[in-house]
């Protein structure tokens, strides 16, 4: 048995013939599957397909009838399963706050635990609670039913992440919470995902989610692994009908060939437009009070571009025009094709383009949102 701290870091988690039975039903059967390092990978099917079951045998709340996974490869069976629980973060979707102690001390436990002092324990707190937009001078010392659905499962996550684990395994954390306070929360784990670049297993049933949060997203189906792959792999290349029928609910991939710029285009609201004559201090103002981050500057169809709230304020105490502070955006007609739209964007190294119509702006096609867009 090791006895030291597990793993400092992910190189890959593999899970080899993986299977779990309840009397003679598979709850897992047969899965071979390999997490890579820094990677997101979401498990995605419907419910009672196995994908719980398959989460909690890699932290061995559930221990496998056959079958073995491994981090880094050491069998997990090699470690102390408590130091590996330590050493693995775990959110599920109730999150299981403790009623009767202070947000502070919920997130502090395991801290407290590994024999942390005091001090470093409310600085790591109110660094995590920083981390998941929770203002620590309001929110330490709070108790888990003063806090909404949202704010506990925030503190849930801090929580999760108190020990810095270099893995970790989530449970629909966001399965409980109405859709707007979903998107914000998943936008916000986005942010946390890239500043930590930690390995996550995440389980959704949500294909929206999935695309989403996922680098890559495996299918699973009555305890059996469907397909694994990217996003686009899914959708270009579904391994059967089932698949097929998960990444298209609204099936308009089949006929993304045909897909035109102004199907995926978003509005353009002419309040982010700033209209020629405009110097840069006016813009600025504009810009403060109508609270926009960026703004498109429309001259005519050969001069246009966009800008930042902090170009135009260099723009301003530099003397510079506002013309001289954009910097030109890619240009299309929404009837040409979405595929040589984007490839485009991609090779000018672009995140994205105005789209004018009859020479005035109409629409923004944003790369990165098509996939959104989409479903
Ligand atoms: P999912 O998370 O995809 O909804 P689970 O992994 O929770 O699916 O469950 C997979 C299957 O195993 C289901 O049929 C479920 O009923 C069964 N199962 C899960 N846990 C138990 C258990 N403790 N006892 C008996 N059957 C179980
Ligand atoms: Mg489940």
């Amino acid at each position: 048995m090791v006895s030291r701290k597990p793993f400092d870091r992910i190189d890959s988690c593999r899970l080899e013939k993986v299977t779990k039975k309840y009397g003679d039903r598979f709850a897992v059967k047969n899965l071979n599957l390999e997490i890579q390092g820094g990677e997101l990978l979401i498990l995605i099917g419907r419910s009672g397909s196995g994908k719980t079951t398959a989460l909690r045998m890699i932290n061995r709340l559930i221990e496998p009838d056959s079958g073995s996974i491994s981090v880094n490869g050491i069998d997990v069976r090699e470690f102390d399963p408590i130091l590996l629980r330590r050493n693995i973060g775990y959110v599920i979707q109730n999150i299981g706050l403790l009623p009767h102690l202070r947000v502070s001390e919920n997130i502090g436990l395991i801290l407290k635990l590994e024999s942390w002092k005091e001090e470093k324990i409310r600085e790591r707190v109110k660094y995590l609670l920083n981390l998941v937009s929770l203002p620590p001078q309001i929110f330490m010392e709070r108790y888990p039913h003063e806090l909404s659905g949202g704010q506990q499962q925030r503190v849930g996550l801090a929580r999760a992440m108190a020990m810095d684990p270099p893995l970790f395994l989530m449970d629909e954390p966001f399965g409980a919470l109405d859709p707007l306070l979903r998107s914000q929360l998943q936008d916000e784990f986005c942010k946390i995902k890239k500043e930590l670049g930690r390995t996550i297993v995440f389980v959704t049933h949500d294909i929206n989610e999935a695309f989403r949060l996922g680098d890559r997203i495996a299918v699973m189906n009555n305890a059996e692994l469907v397909q694994v792959g990217t996003p686009e792999e899914l959708i270009f290349s579904p391994a059967n009908d089932l698949v097929a029928e998960i990444v298209d609910s609204k099936r308009k991939y089949r006929h993304i060939d045909a897909l035109k710029v102004r199907d995926i285009m978003q509005p353009l609201e002419k309040r982010y437009i700033l209209y020629p004559g405009m110097s840069a201090a006016s813009a600025l103002d504009y810009m403060v009070k109508v609270g926009l981050e960026v703004a498109l500057v429309f001259w005519n169809p050969e001069n246009t571009g966009r800008v930042y709230l902090n170009d135009v304020l260099n723009a301003v105490s530099s003397g510079k025009s506002l013309e001289e502070a954009a910097k030109p955006l890619p240009l299309f007609s929404p009837e040409i094709s979405l595929l040589e739209a984007l490839a485009r964007l991609k090779a000018e190294g672009e995140s994205m383009g105005l789209v004018l119509e009859a020479d005035k702006p109409a629409g923004i096609l944003f790369s990165d949102r098509v996939l959104e867009n989409l479903i």
